[in-house]
């Protein structure tokens, strides 16, 4: 039995799957605090953070910054508080303020790098998503090992690239743009598309038109386009849906392989409709209950038609 030891917890490997679990018991202590009362994010006199170690300032103010998680998972996890405004959100922001979430993403998940083989980056919308403190945030995470589901992306990748000398992503990207009943919406630096076999109703992935291994070098341009595309599928989403719980999750290369020629981020957008059940737990095969070709037309119909193309 494999276990190493973990910022207050413990990485346990599971043999018979060669996977890792976390255990993390101080996690169970996180306070939920919904609205503005008590909240520990919300600038003046109640606000509760341990201290700042990034930001983006505005005026006298902040716009966004980072802050060490208190409920940490490991000794490189922080909390990006997205705005200083209790009822923000993602898909009611500018292009600007969404951008400049996006950047602190990626500063912060270079400055995580020495030292961790993986770092997730990711938002909780909802409490059905599992979110704790209603105030909009998100996550940076470095862990010591690379997941499976990581490793065996990788892999994948690498053998696509090795027997047809192209990127995988972008080979998607070609067939999804030509088919073209999966686009949710499109620009010369971003593609929205429902993925033909995804994980979940309404899934929406991210991907940058020209592919590329790591999130965190991509350039301002990308990342102004990739913030309009986000808040406008979230906001379809949102009114599609009445402001469905979501997970938003960056996939990009792990460390090490940020120059790899086969590897490529995106950004998935994991809508939280249904509770996995027995089926899913007892083959890990997810169940989609709205074709993705369905829940693209419904979204494209309800974006500004400037935006599709
Ligand atoms: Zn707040």
């Amino acid at each position: 039995m494999t276990t190493r030891r973990w910022h207050g917890g413990q990485l346990r490997w599971n043999s018979a799957s060669q996977a890792w679990s976390i255990l993390a018991p101080g996690r169970k202590d996180r306070p939920h605090v919904s609205g503005r009362e008590g909240c520990p994010f919300c600038p003046g006199p109640g606000e509760d953070t341990p201290p700042e170690t990034w930001r983006l300032p505005d005026g006298d103010g902040w716009l966004v910054r980072a802050v060490p998680n208190r409920y940490a998972l490991s000794d490189r996890h922080e909390i990006v508080i997205e705005s200083p405004h209790h009822d923000w959100d993602l898909s009611t922001a500018t292009v600007a303020e969404a951008a400049a979430v996006l950047s602190a993403w990626q500063h912060r998940h270079r400055e995580f790098r020495s030292g961790a083989a993986q770092i997730a980056v990711f938002r909780n919308h909802g409490p059905a998503a599992g979110i704790s403190l209603a105030h909009p945030h998100s996550q940076i995470a470095g862990l010591p090992v690379l997941s499976e589901p990581a490793r065996r992306n990788l892999e994948i990748a690498r053998e696509h690239h090795a027997l047809t000398g192209r990127s995988l992503a972008e080979d998607m990207l070609t067939v999804e743009l030509s088919t073209g009943s999966r686009i949710v919406c499109s620009d010369e630096e971003i593609v929205a598309l429902s993925p033909f076999a995804g994980t979940a109703s309404y899934e929406v992935w991210f991907m940058p038109r020209t592919s590329a291994a790591d999130f965190a070098a991509a350039p301002r341009s990308t990342v102004e386009a990739l913030a309009r595309s986000l808040r406008a599928v979230l906001a379809a989403l949102r009114a599609e849906l009445s402001d469905p719980a979501y997970n938003l999750v960056v996939h990009t290369a792990p460390t090490g392989y940020e120059d790899a020629p086969f590897a490529s981020w995106s950004v998935r957008l994991v809508p939280r409709l249904e509770i996995a059940a027995g089926l899913e737990l007892a083959t890990g095969i997810p169940v989609v209950t709205v074709a993705p070709e369905t829940a693209a037309a419904r979204l494209r119909a309800r974006i500004a038609p400037s935006l599709v193309s």
